[in-house]
């Protein structure tokens, strides 16, 4: 079977919310090391996101949220922290690989500095934002204001590719993801957005910003939240692969991936409602026509392939 490599889930900061650890199997949420396990997944990025609402500082609750993954590894050897170039050669054999992801640099809480030191921590994946503007960009929450990227965003995003992170537009506002694509440096993904075509929400992708993103050799992660998938009141696998197909379609099948964003979805598509359940996508994009050759790329190298660029 062809391995997995899902570009997003949110199970570090929801899993102390809802009261249990990611290395034991739980009922509750969708996500844990035995549930990526069962799934397939072999690597999967985990997002350290952060609020000002909290009573915690962004930079602490991110903090805490690497802690916890530090635990989380000593607790269940069989995963492991991607660092360098060196460990992607140990994803074989059952081992799960984590790539750290940082979801909007309220973090930084305004300075560049910080960067470094997350960086050292294990961060290898960046947004600027979240929903909402911060120091270094307007997010598709704030679209009406026309900002982009600030002289701070374009500051961390020449540094965090200069580190040797992976950057990520989703979440940006429309004129901080053309400033992105504007920028000589990094390499840019969409870790978990959908397609703007198929399904009319802010926070999916227009056909011109996908072939931007494929052009500059990046790639879209397909995101499993059902109002990003269709109109109707539940969304259902073919949904996913509807959005994945119109990627394929549009750029080609070297530019199209898996983010599940698992966790940080409060519903998900029938037959996809945790990890475990990713053998019946696989399914369904077989039975969609697409190759073995097509379901390697998509499920696994071309987020290896970005990556490993990067890392
Ligand atoms: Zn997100």
């Amino acid at each position: 079977m062809v391995p997995i490599f899902d570009a997003h889930c949110d199970a570090l900061m929801t899993a102390s919310e809802q009261g249990r650890v990611i290395w034991q199997q739980s009922q509750e949420g969708q996500w844990d090391f035995p549930r990526m396990g069962m799934g397939g997944v072999a690597c999967q990025v985990l997002a350290l996101c952060s609020t000002r609402e909290k009573g915690i500082s962004p930079l602490n609750q991110v903090l805490i949220g690497i802690a916890d993954l530090y635990r989380a590894l000593k607790e269940y050897p069989e995963a492991f922290l991607i660092r360098d170039g060196d460990d992607w050669g140990r994803l074989r054999g059952g081992n799960l690989g984590v790539v750290l992801a940082l979801e909007g640099c309220d973090a930084l809480e305004g300075r560049p500095e910080p960067l470094e030191v997350l960086y050292a921590l294990g961060v290898r994946c960046l947004s600027l934002t979240w929903n909402l503007r911060n120091e270094l960009a307007d997010g598709v929450g704030d679209e009406t204001s026309g900002g982009g990227l600030t002289r701070l965003g374009r500051q961390v995003v020449r540094e965090a590719a200069r580190l040797g992170m992976v950057l990520d537009v989703s979440h940006l506002s429309t004129r901080g993801f053309w400033d992105a694509m504007g920028m000589d440096d990094g390499v840019w993904v969409a870790t978990h957005s959908n397609c703007r075509a198929l399904m009319d929400h802010p926070r999916n992708l227009t056909d011109d910003q996908i072939k931007a993103i494929a052009s500059r050799g990046g790639v879209v992660g397909i995101n499993f939240y059902p109002p990003f998938l269709t109109v109707a009141p539940q969304a259902t696998i073919d949904d996913v692969v509807r959005h994945i197909l119109h990627v394929v379609e549009l750029v080609g099948p070297e530019h199209v991936g898996l983010g599940s964003d698992f966790d940080g979805i409060d519903a998900a598509p029938v037959g996809l409602e945790d990890a475990t359940r990713m053998p019946q996508l696989v399914q369904a994009l077989g039975e969609a026509g697409l190759s073995l050759e097509e379901l390697r790329l998509i499920l696994w190298e071309n987020w290896l392939r970005v990556f490993q660029r990067v890392v």
